[in-house]
């Protein structure tokens, strides 16, 4: 495990874009730290902090806390967003856990109600916790975090993000759940280098984005693939306009996915490396209670030229 040069991405100015994308078995938990240049007067929020998604509850709600220690993170300190992308047990399972934990800021998410235990629990949790700070879940529109859907989000001058999709209202009938119909679709660009975070997006959400947005605002280096690679996600037109250098993959065992066609279609249609967080769980012969843990995919990146430097974890 490569900590040491993490740990200094905590302590001090750096030009780095990190995003860990944290093995919590089958679930998503994505933490990303942005880079900061140093210079204190040009005001901009820097060097911040910022969960995607928690993992589940019932089999490994403790491994995001568990990373973030490791990462030098300590009971109270700061985490300047929570980005619920929607209110299913794999991404919000272990958000009680973080604003227990940590000192969250700011929570984003859809909006969309989903009455099981897990979304109440993290909803309950990030009131509670979030007094001093600001909760955007009814609709980042509404409470002023974007100005309009793809809008741009303020994480500091030297990135561009912006929330390209969520839904607070659902439809039935679009191919997938209402939960991962209502999925938050974040991109964030530094320099040269591109990150597009899907939740659990469905291939109908997937329409949405290439029919509201240009090709341009979509191609990106990293895609965090939607659905866990599940048959529900990644139409053969998206990879195409995604065009993904990275692909990578949260899962782990627990739905058999991702699906075998998925990853082939990532590598064949859009030449994507693809990286996945239960690369050893077969090997190792764990199930759903221990696939958490070992594979986790850290991403460091100047931002500039050709180079995304990547490091393994
Ligand atoms: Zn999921």
């Amino acid at each position: 495990m490569v900590v040491l040069g993490l740990l200094a991405g905590l302590a001090w100015a750096d030009d780095s874009l990190r995003v860990h994308f944290i093995d919590v078995g089958h679930g998503d938990c994505i933490f990303i730290q942005t880079p900061d240049d140093g210079n204190p007067r040009n005001k901009s929020k820097q060097g911040l902090r910022i969960l995607i998604d928690g993992g589940e509850s019932r089999y490994n709600r403790s491994w995001p806390v568990r990373y973030l220690k490791q990462l030098g993170l300590k009971r109270g300190d700061r985490i300047d967003y929570v980005v619920a992308t929607h209110l299913d047990a794999d991404h919000v399972g272990g958000l009680p856990m973080i604003y227990d934990t940590f000192h969250v800021l700011n929570t984003v998410e859809p909006g969309y109600d989903h009455p099981t235990r897990p979304a109440r629990s993290f909803r309950a949790a990030a009131c509670r916790e979030s007094l001093e700070g600001t909760i955007y879940w009814r609709d980042p529109v509404k409470s002023g975090l974007i100005s309009r859907p793809g809008g741009k989000l303020n994480l500091g001058s030297e990135l561009d993000a912006r929330l390209l999709f969520y839904s607070a209202n659902p439809g039935r009938g679009e191919g997938d759940t209402r939960t991962n119909f209502s999925s938050i679709v974040l991109r964030i660009r530094y320099n040269a280098v591109s990150f597009l975070f899907m939740g659990d997006a469905p291939k109908a959400v997937e329409e949405s984005l290439l029919a509201l947005y240009p090709d341009s605002l979509l191609a990106s280096t990293v895609l965090k693939v939607g659905h866990h690679g599940s048959a529900s996600a990644s139409s053969k037109r998206f990879v195409r306009t995604v065009a993904p250098r990275y692909a990578v993959i949260c899962a782990g065992l627990r739905h058999r996915l991702p699906r075998a066609a998925t990853v082939a279609l990532l590598r064949d249609t859009g030449g994507a490396e693809v990286w996945r967080t239960d690369d050893r769980d077969a090997e190792e012969q764990k199930n759903a209670l221990t696939a958490a843990g070992d594979d986790n995919i850290v991403i460091t990146t100047s931002g500039k030229g050709n180079g995304t430097r990547v490091r393994w974890k």
